[in-house]
């Protein structure tokens, strides 16, 4: 029991800060992976973030030039438009050409982190990505820390 309550109060202090209007950071989650997606936004759901999902490039560019988005993870390996394309054109976006992006890839060949941020990710994580990894890289990238 007390090990339960101090787990919970431990998740509690490592909740995301929230913006000045007490609204939950908005991370938008690029990922065809049904597994993935689950995964991903269980976890940071309980870190307290809210997650909104495409299922592709194309779709990652729909939301993100309509919704207000803090982050955006892009995993590079997707049907219709691929994270490097999506990337790309964001980045060409004057409303997005300074919100975070970090990569997701699970290809790690040589050269594709320095090819992912060429396009303009600002981090890149292989996969299988370490959760607690990718909550410290999100929480950098938002001055959370
Ligand atoms: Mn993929």
């Amino acid at each position: 029991m007390i090990k339960l309550i101090n787990e919970m109060l431990e998740m509690e202090k490592n909740k995301a800060l929230s913006d000045v209007e007490g609204n939950k950071r908005v991370i938008l989650l690029a990922e065809d992976n049904e597994a993935n997606i689950e995964t991903f936004n269980s976890y940071l759901s309980a870190f307290g973030y809210e997650i909104m999902t495409a299922n592709n490039g194309m779709q990652a560019i729909e939301i993100a030039t309509t919704a207000t988005i803090d982050l955006i993870l892009m995993d590079i390996q997707m049907p219709i438009m691929d994270g490097f394309e999506a990337i790309l054109i964001l980045r060409k976006e004057p409303k997005l050409d300074r919100v975070p992006i970090v990569a997701l890839t699970a290809l790690a060949l040589v050269g594709d982190r320095e090819r992912c941020l060429a396009a303009g990710a600002n981090e890149y994580l292989s996969k299988p990505v370490k959760m607690k990894l990718l909550v410290n890289t999100i929480r950098e990238l938002l001055g959370e820390t």
